[in-house]
């Protein structure tokens, strides 16, 4: 059959879209390997949609929760993934849980329904040069493909591993403690916000990342080499009690104004400093500088409170490393998640950098949406800032620091401040309470659909 779009990747973002489109009549191939002789390392079977590890897509709450504000927004605009998450689900508090057989059975029967679908078992080699297309091929992008995508992006731009350091909203950064500065105070603006640690407080420090548990690698992750830059910080911690102070947490040239004296009335040098650099536009996140880091996430929280001006730290992301082929989207991808370079190529899921089941299905819906209007000759008009997919689209496809760009969650710090008199205990409210009312404003009928 002749089709209008070519999907390649039926995972999670990939059948999203192809429901977004092919239910709207665009005349739609979707290309998945598996099925046809392939697989990737973490599949276990063939099914569209499979679930690769949780069988949750997180918090449902959609009056507390951004993911579950998400999974609001996409049941408004009629999820194919959400429909068959709650044909699905099973019993789990107030987290969306699911039997994954019956999940991707249900997405599988979805698409099989839509007279304009084709789904063809195949491996994809190379990107087309010409024709609509959403590659959604994933964090495990099989390598000719990726060589492909590589070719077409510049190297550099093409991630294999990603290499998450924590990430604390500002507002919970003590800074009575900490101050903003850059080293040596060079260049006009103080672009660092500083924790200062003592020679106590950095040994005591440097014992935790000793002994604190990590997460294992996976035996298909095990043989990827860290690169000097990306090193987990524990690693480094390991090789010396002062690597660290040479590294991530140099001293020199940052005197600190806390610790003024008459003889250092700019302050003094401390003994160890904890860095945290602004992460996106907004300025509500800041990523703590070389910390990514393999220890289990509770860990992490523990340790990362003994950090001076960080004891109340509220964390959007904690770090981590894995095996993860992403693109550094906000430089590459226009606002339509449309390859700069090649227009015809639109990105869609985990490989835009997003990260998560939630959030990889939300971006593949819209890439839909935008793929559907494009082929009627008009531009999708993406939902405002305030709301979730709003505000992860923002951030993928260009409010992310390029320079630091790594996977993220939809989180609260994504969106634009709620007007700071609102109550810290009421923020979350506010937060979602402005998205739904934005959400429903902007599906007046002057929308695409
Ligand atoms: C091991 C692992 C565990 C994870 N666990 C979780 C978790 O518990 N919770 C969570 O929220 N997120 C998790 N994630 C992150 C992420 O949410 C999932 O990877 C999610 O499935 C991403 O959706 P996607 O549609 O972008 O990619 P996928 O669901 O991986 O879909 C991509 C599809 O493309 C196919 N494909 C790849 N290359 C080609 C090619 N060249 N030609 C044709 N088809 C191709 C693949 O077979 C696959 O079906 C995990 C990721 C990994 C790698």
């Amino acid at each position: 059959m002749e089709y209008d779009v070519h999907i390649i990747g039926g995972g999670l973002a990939g059948s999203e879209a192809a429901w977004q489109l092919a239910r709207r009549g665009a005349r739609v191939r979707l290309s998945e390997m598996r099925g046809g002789g392939d697989s990737t390392p973490a599949h276990q079977g063939a099914g569209l949609a499979e679930l690769v590890c949780s069988n949750s897509f997180r918090s449902d709450d959609s009056d507390k929760n951004a993911v579950g504000l998400l999974h609001h927004e996409m049941r408004a605009l009629d999820s194919l993934v959400m429909t068959a998450a709650a044909a699905a689900q099973v019993p789990a508090g107030s987290a969306l849980a699911v039997d994954r057989e019956v999940f991707s059975a249900e997405v599988e029967a979805a698409l099989a329904a839509l007279p304009t679908l084709t789904v063809v078992r195949e491996r994809i080699d190379r990107l087309p040069s010409a024709g609509l297309t959403i590659v959604a091929t994933g964090p495990l992008t099989a390598a000719a493909l990726a060589d492909s995508i590589g070719t077409a992006t510049g190297a550099s731009s093409l991630a294999f591993f990603d290499a998450i350091a924590p990430i604390v909203y500002r507002d919970s950064i003590d800074m009575d403690v900490c101050w903003m500065a850059s080293r040596w105070d060079k260049g006009e603006t103080k672009d660092y916000i500083n924790c200062p640690m003592n020679l106590e407080q950095y040994r005591a420090f440097h014992q935790g990342l000793l002994d604190g548990d990590t997460t294992e690698f996976r035996e298909w992750e095990a043989s990827t080499p860290y690169f000097e830059g990306c090193m987990p910080i524990e690693v480094m911690a390991a090789r010396g009690l002062d690597t660290l102070r040479f590294g991530p947490m140099k001293p020199v040239g940052l005197d600190n104004p806390h610790d003024a004296t008459p003889e250092f009335p700019q302050g003094r040098w401390p003994h160890a400093v904890v860095q945290l650099r602004q992460d996106n536009k907004l300025g509500t996140l800041w990523n703590m500088v070389g910390f990514q880091t393999k220890l289990k996430h509770a860990e992490q929280v523990r340790l990362f409170r003994t950090i001076p001006g960080l004891e109340n730290a509220e964390f959007a992301r904690l770090g981590g490393l894995h095996r993860n082929t992403f693109l550094n989207s906000p430089q590459l991808l226009d606002r339509q998640l449309r390859l700069k370079s090649a227009p015809h190529i639109r990105f869609a899921g985990q490989i835009t950098g997003c990260e998560g089941y939630v959030e990889s299905s939300a971006v593949g819906l819209m890439a839909g949406m935008m793929a559907a209007a494009e082929l009627v000759g008009r531009t999708w008009t993406a939902p405002p800032r305030t709301t979730a997919l709003g505000a992860l689209l923002a951030h993928i496809t260009g409010d992310a620091e390029a320079e630091s760009y790594q996977p993220m969650n939809i989180n609260f710090g994504l969106f634009p401040p709620v007007e700071p008199d609102v109550k810290k205990k009421q923020r979350k409210d506010a937060y979602t309470q402005r998205a739904k009312i934005d959400l429903a404003a902007w599906q007046e009928p002057t929308n695409f659909d």
